[in-house]
């Protein structure tokens, strides 16, 4: 579904990305890990047309997205659920799922609010409340929710259990595994690696920007001296 190769970016003369490749299939789970300053919100940010890659290609189902602006990158089927949520503090939450909800590949079952309310019950409860009045937990459920409602192909998820409780975060891996089960590809940066390898099928290190190692859960689980070296753990 998304193949990324040979990726390089910049910011100004400092160069962010040296040549990022990984890859994975539809209906996969995949996780890019790595220490702080590595690259992982770079490349994602390039896949979303946020950051302009200085060189290299991404193919999502066979399209080139390097290039294009993030609109149409969205209207292709990708949904980011930004690092620090970025809900709009002055709409309701309910303002904030349908003031970007679309449909623009046709999806026969789409995500609709009452949908989003059954992944996370807890927002309909909510649902009169103001952006800014909302729990960490809450905006964080929303950011998710709201990706949602643009009907995805490939939702990506930038730290998105950074700073929330633990009962918080269970409920949001909880809801990952679900929109996995319904088939949905996801792409997540996170630090919670024990959560995240219980949902993922594919893992890519990322270090001074490039993908050091890559497999699937059992394989990292069993590599201490990857762990060790790259994550720290
Ligand atoms: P983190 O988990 O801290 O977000 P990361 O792995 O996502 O880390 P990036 O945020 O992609 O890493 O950063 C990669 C490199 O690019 C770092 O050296 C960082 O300082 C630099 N960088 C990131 N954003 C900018 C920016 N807007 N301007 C200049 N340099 C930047």
């Amino acid at each position: 579904m998304l193949t990324v190769s040979e990726l390089t970016a910049h910011y100004g003369t400092s160069q962010a990305l040296f040549g990022m490749d990984f890859a994975f299939g539809t209906g996969e789970v995949a996780t890019l890990l790595g220490r702080n300053g590595q690259g992982k919100t770079t490349t994602i940010h390039s896949i979303c047309g946020v950051v302009r890659p200085s060189g290299g290609a991404i193919l999502f189902d066979g399209e080139e997205l390097v290039g294009r602006p993030s609109f149409r990158i969205a209207n292709l089927g990708i949904g980011l659920v930004p690092e620090g949520r970025q809900v709009f503090p002055n709409l309701t939450l309910w303002e904030n799922l349908v003031a970007t909800a679309s449909n623009h590949l046709g999806h026969a079952d789409p995500w609709t609010v009452e949908r989003v309310f059954d992944l996370f019950p807890e927002l309909g409860a909510r649902k009169g409340s103001m952006g800014n009045l909302l729990s960490g937990g809450e905006q964080q459920m929303l950011a998710i929710g709201r990706a949602l409602m643009t009907n995805p192909r490939l939702l990506i998820l930038d730290e998105a259990t950074e700073g929330l409780a633990p009962l918080i975060r269970q409920k949001i891996w909880h809801a990952l595994a679900e929109i996995k089960r319904q088939g949905l590809s996801i792409l997540v940066v996170d630090k919670n690696l024990s959560d995240l390898l219980r949902i993922a099928d594919r893992n890519f290190i990322v270090e001074r920007g490039r993908v050091v190692w890559s497999g699937n859960s059992d394989a990292l689980r069993a590599d201490r001296d990857t762990l060790h070296r790259y994550l720290g753990v």
